[in-house]
């Protein structure tokens, strides 16, 4: 039987939907009457703007409110966990290294789909500059900071990582050292004598679990924001964005479906000569459970379960990967950042070049070992990486209504990496465990 907690995370993913359609609808009739009524037009505007507008941006404030307690509290607090990895040898090594590497390909797939479809471009010039023109302020306020951004060198990518002033640069939303303040301090934590380090980690798991309780707050207005954000777009812009956005969706999914299917089937292959098909078919419940809770926490019950039994995954490995996994390793989640950034980026007509887009993939890779597995946990994330590109944040309004479907499916991916690395690190470690003599 479902939780309670999965039973109001479903009908809070249905308001959101239903906000979305009620958004849509709305904005259309408005702009039917402008259509028909010219001289409204200006009227229209000042609703978008005055009405709907101020409605989403509290949703975003809430948002933007956690971001750097955040990444600070769940980073750290990775690190810390990860500390105790460390004493844990082979099986930590590995475990480790499949997790970047498996976030590392989901982004550079979500990367090289969005850059050949580029479903960002395909609004129309006149919709593009319209889009833009509504958010001049805060572009113009991005751009003059893109503009005192150093150059790439090597004394700029000190400064870059290393401001003279971390406060100032986290004002500024500059999230890459904050990203490295909070690893230093969480490489720090697990120096610390066990007494220490127990109190440090506790402190920043009621951090994280006070800023989880925000974003439940921002989650509970979303349906309102994003039938506001809709209503506001669409009677601004038309329908015209709906097209790009389907495609936005059909790239999110093919990225997931390829790495999933893909990449998955490939290292079980090589790694473990399981057959992917008989894997898929053993491991169902536990992707139609984070489909349905789009949380990789409250799916790990189910995936512990089926992993040893069904899977015959060792028990020591499957409770020390898998639950580090719903934590830490996010692929799903890294693949959605990256084409998120891009989508909005193309969008507003913001270059991202290679390097940049490299960095993108490393900043992706450590955002989302910041996201908790529970549903939306990815949005301040998202919306902090938007701000370090100097792309307007406020775009993220375009990807709201459809996030809860795409949380679902970059769920099922998450936690399908969890099992295929416990598959691979049990096989590996295995007959070191069980040779005689070993512990
Ligand atoms: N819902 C995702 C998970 O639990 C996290 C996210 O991307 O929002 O794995």
């Amino acid at each position: 039987m479902p939780s309670q907690s999965a039973q109001t995370s479903d009908r809070l993913a249905a308001r959101i939907l239903w906000g979305m359609v009620a958004g849509l609808a709305l904005g259309i009739i408005l702009r039917m009457i402008v259509i028909r009524h010219p001289a409204l037009d200006t009227a229209a505007n000042w609703l978008a703007r005055e009405a709907f507008d101020p409605l989403g941006q509290v949703f975003l404030g809430l948002l933007f409110f956690v971001v750097v307690p955040l990444v600070f509290a769940s980073l750290t607090l990775g690190i810390i966990q990860l500390g105790r990895l460390s004493r844990l040898g082979p099986l930590a090594g590995r475990t480790f290294l499949l997790f970047v590497a498996n976030m590392a390909v989901g982004i550079a797939i979500g990367l090289i789909i969005m850059n050949v479809v580029r479903p960002g471009d395909r609004l129309a010039p006149s919709t593009k500059t319209q889009l833009i023109e509504n958010t001049r302020s805060e572009a113009e306020d991005v751009q003059t900071r893109a503009a005192t951004q150093p150059r790439l060198g090597p004394a700029q990518l000190v400064e870059t990582f290393m401001p003279r002033n971390l406060l100032k640069a986290i004002v500024e939303f500059q999230i890459l050292p904050l990203i490295l303040f909070a690893l230093l301090t969480g490489a720090a934590g697990t120096q610390l004598p066990e007494a220490h380090r127990c109190r440090v980690q506790g402190g920043l798991e009621i951090v994280a679990a006070l800023m989880t309780r925000l974003v439940d707050y921002a989650m509970r207005l979303a349906p309102y924001a994003v039938a506001a954000l809709m209503a506001s777009l669409v009677l601004r812009l038309g329908l015209e964005l709906l097209r790009p956005l389907l495609i936005f969706v059909l790239c999110v999914v093919g990225g997931i479906a390829l790495h999933l299917f893909g990449t998955m089937s490939l290292l079980l292959k090589i790694f473990t000569r399981r057959s992917p098909i008989e894997f898929f078919a053993a491991i169902r419940t536990i992707l139609v459970t984070a489909f349905s809770t789009s949380s990789s926490n409250a799916t790990l019950p189910t995936s512990i379960k089926v992993a040893r039994e069904r899977l015959g995954v060792s028990a020591s490995t499957a409770g020390f990967v898998l639950p580090l996994g719903a934590t830490l390793n996010m692929s799903g989640t890294a693949l959605y950042e990256g084409c998120v950034v891009l989508f909005i980026a193309q969008v507003y007509d913001v270059p991202l070049t290679l390097s940049g887009q490299i960095m993108l993939l490393i900043l992706a890779v450590l955002s989302a070992v910041a996201v908790a597995g529970i549903p939306g946990a990815s949005l301040p994330l998202i919306i902090a990486l938007l701000a370090n590109f100097q792309i307007p944040p406020e775009g993220i309004g375009l990807i709201l209504g459809i996030d809860r479907l795409l949380d679902m499916a970059r769920t099922v991916l998450n936690v399908a990496a969890d099992v295929v690395t416990a598959c691979i690190v049990d096989q590996q470690v295995r007959p070191a465990i069980e040779r005689p003599g070993s512990a």
